[in-house]
């Protein structure tokens, strides 16, 4: 690559395993069209290392990185500061390092918020049921209470995440003007209910996806009222069973997460660069 000298700026992306992360295409895709001297390159790094990894931000003057898993809970305590999406979901996914004060961030409820933004669709005001407490649906409730969303229910199965729909509950209660409840999957009446009282359905299980695809949580059409915004946060395959329900409800406004993940990597390119990402040719690059 010839735009590289001896200026160039380097973000990282630190996660193990992540020799498969589509995030350095689409980072320096977007450097190389508009022409800025940075580099984004992905390192296997989890646990043990990962206090290294971070002493390695400041060593080499990176600007930032990415965290995955493992560590996006682990690096918290190595950072100076936390962003309100980080402090809220107790989650990191991009660092940036201003002078060599590490402040930590969540963007993937940034990039959810954002992109419903472009898709004419605020969340200020509106009731919000996400069903999954993980690491999607976590920063999605979370974001969603910053931004103004008057109401949030979290919907979980009766497995080990429904704790962590309650934390974020009472989270958002206790830190934002969102007022947060939860309910169990398995309580066929209350997700009926909460499926007609919501504006935004939002399924961040992964159901739909492999091993599940061809499956959807909602099944039936007449659970899914007309004017309903559904959101589906998997994006393999484009269109999910849940977003063919949907459109056989009538509904018109049905998405994938295909959005979510360009714009909660727009949202860290902005964070680190203070440019909008020039998502046309990201998006072209990354089909
Ligand atoms: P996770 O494992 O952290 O959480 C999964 C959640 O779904 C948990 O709350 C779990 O209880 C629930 N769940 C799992 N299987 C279920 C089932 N069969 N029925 C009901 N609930 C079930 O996973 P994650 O990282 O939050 O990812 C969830 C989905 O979101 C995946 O499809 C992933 O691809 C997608 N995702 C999309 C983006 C994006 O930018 N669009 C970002 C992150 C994750």
């Amino acid at each position: 690559m010839t735009r590289i000298d001896g200026h160039t700026i380097l973000i990282g992306l630190m996660a193990y395993p992540i020799r498969h992360s589509m995030s350095p295409t689409m980072h320096n895709t977007a450097f190389e069209a508009l022409g800025l001297n940075y580099a984004y390159l992905a390192f296997d790094i989890d646990g043990p290392q990962l206090a290294d990894g971070v002493k390695a931000l400041r060593t080499l003057d990176m600007r930032g990185a990415n965290i995955s898993m493992p560590n996006k809970q682990a690096i918290l305590p190595h950072l100076d500061q936390l962003d309100q999406s980080a402090e809220l979901t107790g989650a990191v996914n991009t660092v940036v390092n201003d002078d060599g004060v590490l402040t930590g961030y969540t963007t993937d409820g940034i990039g959810f918020v954002n992109d419903m933004k472009k898709k004419g669709h605020d969340v200020k005001g509106k009731k919000v049921l996400v069903v999954g407490a993980g690491g999607a649906g976590i920063p999605i409730a979370a974001q969603s209470a910053i931004e103004g969303a008057v109401e949030i229910r979290v919907a979980n199965r009766q497995d080990d995440h429904l704790q962590n729909a309650k934390d974020i509950a009472q989270t958002i209660n206790d830190k934002t003007d969102a007022v947060a409840s939860t309910l169990a999957l398995e309580d066929e009446e209350a997700f009926k209910e909460a499926l007609a009282w919501a504006d935004i359905y939002v399924d961040a299980t992964g159901v739909g996806m492999k091993p599940l695809e061809g499956k959807s949580l909602v099944e039936n059409p007449t659970w899914l009222k007309k004017d309903l915004v559904v959101y589906d946060t998997v994006y393999a395959p484009r269109t999910t069973k849940l977003m063919e329900v949907a459109k056989d409800a009538g509904l018109q406004a049905v998405y994938n997460g295909l959005g979510m993940m360009i714009e909660q990597g727009a949202a860290a390119f902005k964070l680190w660069t203070g440019q909008d990402m020039p998502i046309d040719k990201v998006e072209a690059a990354m089909v």
